[in-house]
């Protein structure tokens, strides 16, 4: 059996029995890696780079379901708006309005998740629950028809520190939580949390993950990015 056969087994049968899905992070990784994962049955791949993106959606399989995971320039979101299956790391209302814009023109309803800044380390990506609710609290965004909202994604603080990393998830839960009971749109239909990467999906499973994002531990260490 291939290492990536191996991989894919392993991480199929943790996620056995719960509900969580994998997202197999395939960037900068060649195209014959995905086709050897779409043909052990994994059908959720997830990118950063528009460009690369948009390349392998071209040459691989039709049915493979692309999650945009990286950061999104609001002037490249009409190259994927025509295929995209989930935009992770939406941060402001600016981007939402031209995902929108974007799908219109592709008749399409683009699902979203609210990328919410849960680590220690500073970024300048992410939203806090304040930034969160001003968004949703917004009339326009309330207009918008061609998005869904999916949940929300998180990134853990890259430590050893367990207790650290189980913690940010469950703010990121908490969220999550107060989003799907509270707050009532057409656009909001809260059903996922994208949290968990290959140091530390474990802890995102038991802390209620619904979408883990892994790469290193799928298709082995990266080179670059
Ligand atoms: C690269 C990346 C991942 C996967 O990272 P691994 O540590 O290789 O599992 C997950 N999420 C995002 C947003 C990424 O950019």
């Amino acid at each position: 059996m291939s290492d990536l056969s191996t991989s894919l087994q392993k991480i199929n049968t943790e996620l056995s029995g719960t509900s969580c899905r994998l997202v197999a992070v395939s960037k900068t990784k060649p195209n014959s890696a995905i086709q050897e994962a779409y043909d052990l049955g994994q059908r959720v791949f997830g990118e950063n780079k528009v460009q690369e993106l948009i390349t392998k959606q071209e040459e691989l399989p039709n049915d493979i379901e692309w999650h945009y995971i990286g950061h999104l320039q609001t002037n490249k979101v009409k190259y994927i708006a025509p295929f995209i299956s989930m935009i992770h790391a939406v941060d402001s209302l600016k981007l939402l309005k031209e995902i929108n814009k974007r799908a219109k023109s592709s008749d399409r309803v683009i699902d979203c998740l609210f990328q919410i800044h849960i680590a220690q380390e500073e970024t300048k990506f992410g939203l806090d629950e304040s930034g969160l609710l001003e968004i949703i609290n917004n009339e326009t965004f309330k207009s918008m028809e061609n998005i869904r909202m999916r949940g929300v994604m998180g990134m853990a603080t890259n430590t050893d520190n367990q207790n650290q990393v189980r913690a940010e998830f469950q703010h990121l839960k908490a969220i999550f939580d107060k989003v799907a009971t509270e707050f009532q749109a057409p656009n909001i239909d809260f059903k996922e949390i994208s949290m968990g990467m290959s140091g530390d999906y474990q802890l995102a499973i038991e802390e209620g993950s619904t979408l883990i994002r892994l790469g290193s531990v799928v298709f082995g260490a990266r080179n670059y990015a």
